[in-house]
């Protein structure tokens, strides 16, 4: 349920509304507009709720919302989430693009990609060290010492870095060091975890799981923001479906999916989308050109000798032929990418 203020309430007007819906117990969730403001109701709502606070005054109309998730949701909060990391803004009008190594292999393999992802045009490296794997017998990251090397390169080349966190006791480990902490597909409903995540005051990219329908994620996405971390971004990464030429089938229709019906960036990854390292760019392209906040790829100095998603994994060569064409697109749409920021905090 939202009570949509008039254009002319006051201060006191919104103070009580606020207060009448905590005296029965639930919360209220406010969205201040250009012109008015929105107080969202969140708890299990009661049918007589609506006349009461309709009654109040300075109250133009309550909406039932009738779609489960609610702090996620565009009824609740009208305006797009922004949110600031090293220098820029994500959800905004700037295209960020945040490429790097599927998984942190050695300093000088992520130093050398950091390197030279940032001279082509990325904003942030991504690297994991933490590494979801359905094999227990494939390479699962180097876990605190491969952060240890995320630290060292951040500092180095100078930029911001997204790292996995897998579990619930690692959250406070990967918060030292990540500048945004990704949940992964894998792990999109392992709810202790969203509950972890969202008391850090960090901003949190959440994949989309495997099979999951964009309810199933924007509730998922809902116990991120319930805990008061509203600094989070959804990651379209691809969807299992009956076809096997690709890895997955990338849904670029959730793309404009999620703008509509949320307020949160998302960001799209064709590495994990496809598998074919051939197919990301076309769909970087068609992801920007159908509304994405930003990319992520996975880079990797010599693709066929990477300890992880080799096969979907770009060269230096051809992320910058990706840049070169991202650039056009994104203009085209009215946009501009994200320059790498100069200062980044350690
Ligand atoms: C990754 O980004 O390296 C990754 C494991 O992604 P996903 O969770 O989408 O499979
Ligand atoms: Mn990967």
């Amino acid at each position: 349920m939202i009570v949509v203020m008039k254009v002319d309430s006051n201060e006191q007007e919104i103070a009580s509304v606020v207060a009448r819906i905590e005296s029965v117990g639930l919360k209220a969730h406010l969205s201040r507009g250009v012109e008015r403001t929105i107080v969202g109701v969140v708890g299990q709502v009661f049918p007589e709720l609506r006349d009461m606070l309709e009654l109040l005054p300075g109250v133009d109309e309550v909406i039932p919302v009738s779609k489960p998730y609610k702090l996620c949701s565009r009824e609740f909060h009208p305006q797009d989430t922004t949110i600031k990391v090293g220098g820029f803004t994500i959800g905004a009008k700037e295209v960020v693009v945040m490429a790097g190594p599927c998984a942190i292999e050695s300093e000088q393999q992520l130093l050398e990609t950091a390197t030279a992802v940032k001279a082509a045009g990325a904003t942030i490296l991504r690297g994991g060290a933490f590494k979801p794997s359905t094999s227990p017998y494939h390479f699962r990251g180097l876990g605190e010492p491969g952060l240890e090397l995320l630290a060292r390169v951040k500092t180095e080349v100078g930029l911001p870095v997204i790292t996995e966190v897998m579990s619930p006791a690692e959250v406070e480990l990967v918060a030292r060091y990540a500048d945004i902490l990704q949940i992964g597909a894998r792990n999109m409903q392992n709810f202790n975890l969203l509950v972890e995540v969202g008391k850090m005051g960090k901003p949190v990219m959440l994949k989309r799981g495997l099979s999951a329908t964009v309810q199933e994620w924007l509730l998922a996405a809902e116990y991120i923001l319930a805990q008061g971390n509203s600094q989070l971004m959804l990651c379209e990464r691809g969807i299992r479906t009956f076809e096997t030429y690709t890895r997955n089938t990338m849904d670029i229709s959730v793309i404009p999916i999620v703008e509509k019906v949320s307020h949160l960036p998302i960001i799209a990854d064709p590495s994990h989308g496809t598998g074919k390292w051939y197919l990301v760019t076309p769909l970087a392209l068609a992801a920007v050109a159908a509304g994405a906040d930003g990319i992520m790829v996975e880079v990797h100095p010599q693709p066929d000798s990477a300890l992880k998603d080799g096969a979907q994994s770009l060269t230096f060569e051809n992320f910058h032929l990706l840049m070169s064409r991202l650039k056009l697109v994104v203009e085209a749409v009215g946009r501009c990418l994200a320059s790498p920021s100069v200062k980044v905090e350690s």
